[in-house]
């Protein structure tokens, strides 16, 4: 197709957008088989390249597990598609809507239509899914497509623009580039939405950018998302299904468990557990091709810091080695690491650790952790383990967070028909499946008045009619 690969800063970004948008505004809205058509291009965009982008998201973490981006990335945005595609007539078609008894027999109905012109604003940690799972919403929903990918993925980026490029007209979708400056301008341009990934701090900036434009924003954000094991939990059974949660993909996933709180008297034999699972899936060998290297140096450091802060305020450690190890270091491959003996002054436990370390709390009374949940940020996801269901929903129906799975962690975000999305601090609005499709839509409300109707009874001058109704 006709592209320029490359950069997509200054004029370049802007003249792209205001062509998309123009077209946008001049043209029909994209058929069932032009979505359909779309999301097909979308799908052997994925398939044509799953080596490459395999190998350009590995290129940007230094290393990245190859299975992980298999079942995290490709695996996972195939299934979308798929099932995007098979429920897209249902989703376009016109929605019945009841009528009132006065309004009777005029009728009811809400018509989805596309909003025109989504940008996307991506981050780093799984920068395929989550630039094309937002991309499958807006396609589907017959918008036209702007992705911003992170600065810290250019591997990944220049791929993605160069595939996209191959695959789509520049009207239809598009991917700038990631220089310096891009990133203000483009939350700066005027899209009908703005779907934003990344941290809550930049999601404040991108919020009050768009704001301006009032262009709406889902707002996909970070936090420290708890997991609460219960009395009544089995520790080996809970064990290898946190220990996973944590280290794949390094501990950089935004819904993976932050931090563990556990009954006081159990606290030693779970950390002992979950050490032990963690050993079995992943050893000790920093070559170990499962485990992902961390994104960049400065996050390595920020990881380092956080262990030092909490070693400095007293708290233990359980490490196959020290960071600054230079057969780990050298990898930038983190040392997963059990923290013992966490408090709250401690800057583990006050900012989200989006890395391998799993700081492990206790406490006293079933009541403590849905207090010590409430009194921080709304979390992006809570995990639950045990099978006393009266505390088992005495948490759920007190904590307010994004997400929750129960007895396992992660797989709340794998399901088709659920809303994928933050609350508070952790983000504003969802996606995923038909909640995509309808965040990228406008539900139009439409009365059509049937020549029954008898509203010409109330027209003035309205004397003893109004005394009547
Ligand atoms: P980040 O906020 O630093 O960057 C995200 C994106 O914002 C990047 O593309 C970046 O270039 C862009 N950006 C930076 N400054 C900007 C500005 N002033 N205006 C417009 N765009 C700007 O986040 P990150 O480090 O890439 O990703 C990690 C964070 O993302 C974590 O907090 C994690 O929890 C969160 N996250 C959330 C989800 C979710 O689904 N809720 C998924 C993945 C990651």
């Amino acid at each position: 197709m006709d592209q320029p690969i490359g950069g997509f800063g200054g004029n370049a970004l802007h003249d792209s957008f205001h062509r998309m948008f123009e077209i946008s505004r001049a043209e029909p809205p994209p058929t069932l088989e032009q979505r359909q058509d779309r999301l097909a291009r979308l799908r052997a965009l994925i398939k044509d390249n799953e080596k490459r982008f395999e190998q350009a998201i590995s290129a940007d973490f230094g290393h990245r597990s190859s299975t992980e981006t298999l079942i995290a990335e490709t695996l996972s945005l195939l299934g979308d598609i798929k099932h995007t595609s098979r429920h897209l007539k249902r989703w376009m078609a016109p929605r019945k809507v009841s009528t009132q008894l006065q309004f009777l027999p005029g009728k009811n109905r809400l018509l989805p239509q596309p909003l025109g012109v989504v940008g996307v604003i991506a981050p780093w940690n799984y920068p395929l899914q989550l630039t094309v799972a937002p991309a499958i919403g807006a396609i589907a929903a017959g918008n036209r497509v702007m992705i911003k990918p992170s600065e810290l993925s250019p591997h990944f980026a220049a791929l993605l623009q160069e595939t996209v490029a191959a695959k789509f007209d520049a009207s239809e979708m598009m991917v700038t580039g990631i220089e310096a400056g891009v990133a203000e301008a483009f939350a700066r341009l005027p899209f009908d939405h703005l779907m934003f990934t990344g941290s809550t701090r930049v999601g404040r900036i991108v919020a009050a950018e768009a704001g301006k434009n009032l262009t709406p924003v889902t707002l996909e954000l970070g936090g420290k998302s708890p997991t609460i094991v219960d009395r009544s939990a089995d520790l080996d059974e809970v064990a290898p299904r946190i220990a996973y949660a944590k280290l794949m993909n390094a501990g950089q996933t935004c819904i993976a468990p932050d931090y563990v709180l556990a009954p006081q008297d159990r606290v030693e034999a779970l950390a002992g557990k979950i050490w032990g699972a963690m050993q079995q899936m992943w050893g000790t060998d920093p070559a170990n091709p499962d485990y992902t290297s961390i994104i960049a140096e400065h996050h390595y450091a920020r990881l380092k810091s956080l262990v030092d802060d909490a070693v400095a305020r007293g708290a233990r450690l359980l490490q196959p080695a020290s960071a600054d190890d230079a057969a780990w270091a050298g990898k930038r491959k983190f040392p997963p690491t059990l923290v013992l003996g966490a408090t709250h002054e401690m800057k583990i436990m006050q900012e989200e650790i989006f890395g391998p370390l799993l700081p492990i709390l206790g406490y006293s009374e079933p009541t403590e952790p849905i207090n010590f949940i409430n009194g921080r940020d709304r979390p992006l996801a809570l995990y639950w383990f045990g099978t006393d269901d009266t505390a088992r929903d005495q948490v759920l129906e007190r904590t307010v967070s994004g997400g929750v799975t129960i007895n396992d962690c992660l797989v709340h975000f794998a399901q088709a028909n659920q809303p994928m999305g933050g609350v508070g601090a952790s983000g504003t609005g969802a996606y995923h499946g038909e909640w995509g499709f309808n965040t990228f839509t406008k539900m139009k409300p439409i009365f059509y008045r049937s020549p029954y109707n008898r509203f010409a009874d109330l027209y003035p001058p309205y004397g003893a009619k109004i005394a009547r109704l």
